[in-house]
């Protein structure tokens, strides 16, 4: 892997900086501007966004514009219908003893020059969306996509710089050696997603600049389905939810958790649910995705081996291809409890009731999403108040990152700080504290 510029991070950073100390991207016509030219990117070249991203991951161009390109537009939509409220300053009540002539505010100020390092899964929405909240924040900013996407790597290495001003934006190619020489550079944020391990790296690196960081990561996300759910509904939006993108996202519903009974109830009606979804034969529907790349195909595969299969259990390594599986008897113990699966493997877990599904969720890592299936009042309003995770989602799995008014991000394990709409203010920028007591 080579710099999509010559340039050395070094160089890059002081440019930027350069830029950031004359004000220019400080005015909110300058933003506005960006991201204008941002979405005029996405329409342009939404279909060589599309192309990278089937070569890269089999995409279907469907799945492209809903989950890549349509959503970066839609946020970059939301953000310019509301930067100038989000900007307003915020008035605070002013204590007594300060008189009555004083007053108070917060005001948010740009960071400076920011950087953001994206993940392989989503390679077109986790590197721009973060990079509309910088813009939109009034920040410089620095874009290292995944080289393990290099298709589209290399799509937006070529298009970033036509399309917004260089100066301001700068594209890094490259993989752990370009990340981090990134890293040894002084930025007044990083921004990552990925996984947990190289999170630890980034934290590291940025420990030694006082730089803060926002770690997008991931981790088990469990589905409970609770006794008397729907189970018809449950296992059309598994189907859909789990199997998006071949499984490889973050929010991804890793397994089900549910009480035997109500697990041998869901398995046939998850097993019709994937068939009339994704079809009889998935690997020859054209919207059914590919596996990165053969390390993440053998890992998958070596997981099809715990439990039962339900539906599924097939694979092609030429193709990079496996097929949406469904696993039940599956011992929490077995390989494909151990980690985040990230592939479109689904196990079913059982427990024998609602305080043993509690338990087991709190006792792993904190999830960046939980979801549960169910209308029982009782089993909805425990579960949000004994377990901590990213995100929850009643019903419906992935969804609610699609809310851009609410914050994405996990918790513990699954990541620190969030985004998306205001939050992506919130991330980019300081909110300044700001006291006036007039001289006379
Ligand atoms: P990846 O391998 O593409 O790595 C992410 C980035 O880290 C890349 O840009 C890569 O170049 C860089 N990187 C890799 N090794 C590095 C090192 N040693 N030092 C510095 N930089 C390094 O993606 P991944 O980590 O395989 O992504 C999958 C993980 O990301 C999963 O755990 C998934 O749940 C998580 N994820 C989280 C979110 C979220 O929004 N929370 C979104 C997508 C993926």
């Amino acid at each position: 892997m080579t710099h999509s510029t010559p340039e050395r991070p070094a160089d890059i950073v002081a440019r930027l900086r350069a830029t950031f100390r004359t004000g220019r991207t400080k005015p909110v016509a300058w933003r506005t501007a960006q991201l204008r030219r941002l979405r005029e990117l996405l329409t342009e070249h939404g279909d060589d966004l599309a192309a990278a991203l089937h070569a890269d991951l089999g995409k279907s161009a469907t799945e492209a514009q809903r989950t890549e390109i349509g959503f970066t537009i839609r946020e970059i939509d939301h953000t310019l219908e509301n930067l100038d409220a989000w900007l307003r300053p915020e008035p605070a009540p002013v204590p007594a003893h300060l008189g009555a002539d004083a007053t108070a505010w917060t005001q948010y100020d740009p960071l400076g020059v920011v950087l953001v390092i994206a993940p392989w899964n989503y390679p077109v929405q986790l590197l721009l969306t973060p990079v509309v909240g910088a813009l939109a924040s009034g920040d410089a900013v620095v874009v290292k996509p995944s080289e393990m996407a290099p298709a589209t790597s290399a799509a937006l290495a070529r298009l970033l710089p036509a399309y917004l001003d260089t100066d301001a934006v700068a594209v890094v190619e490259g993989g752990v050696p370009e990340t981090t020489a990134l890293l040894a550079e002084r930025f007044d944020h990083v921004f990552y997603t990925g996984n947990g391990a190289v999170g630890r790296v980034v934290l590291r690196a940025a420990a030694e600049h006082l730089t803060p960081v926002t770690l997008e990561l991931g981790g088990k996300s469990p589905a409970f389905v609770d006794r008397g759910a729907d189970l018809k509904v449950v296992a059309e939006r598994l189907a859909r939810g789990k199997f998006l993108n071949a499984g490889q996202t973050c929010v991804a519903p890793d397994y089900v958790l549910t009480d035997p009974e109500t697990a041998a109830a869901l398995e046939p009606l998850l097993a019709s649910a994937v068939e009339a979804v994704h079809g009889a034969d998935p690997q020859t529907s054209a919207e059914y995705g590919r596996i990165v790349n053969e390390r993440h195909f053998d890992r998958l595969a070596g997981l099809l081996g715990s439990g039962r299969v339900v539906v599924g259990g097939g694979s092609d390594r030429a193709d990079k291809y496996i097929a949406p599986t469904v696993l039940a008897d599956v011992d929490p113990d077995s390989p494909v409890m151990a980690e985040e699966i990230f592939g479109p493997i689904l196990p079913i877990v059982t427990v024998p009731g609602l305080d043993e599904a509690i338990d087991f969720i709190n006792d792993r890592d904190k999830p960046l999403a939980l979801y549960v299936f169910g209308d029982d009042a009782v089993t909805r309003d425990r579960i949000v108040a004994e377990t901590s995770s990213g995100g929850l989602g009643y019903g419906l799995p992935l969804a609610h990152l699609t809310v851009s008014d609410l914050p994405f991000g996990g918790v513990g394990e699954s990541g620190m700080g969030n985004y998306h709409g205001r939050y992506s203010i919130e991330t980019f920028s300081h909110r300044k504290a700001v006291l006036d007591k007039p001289l006379s």
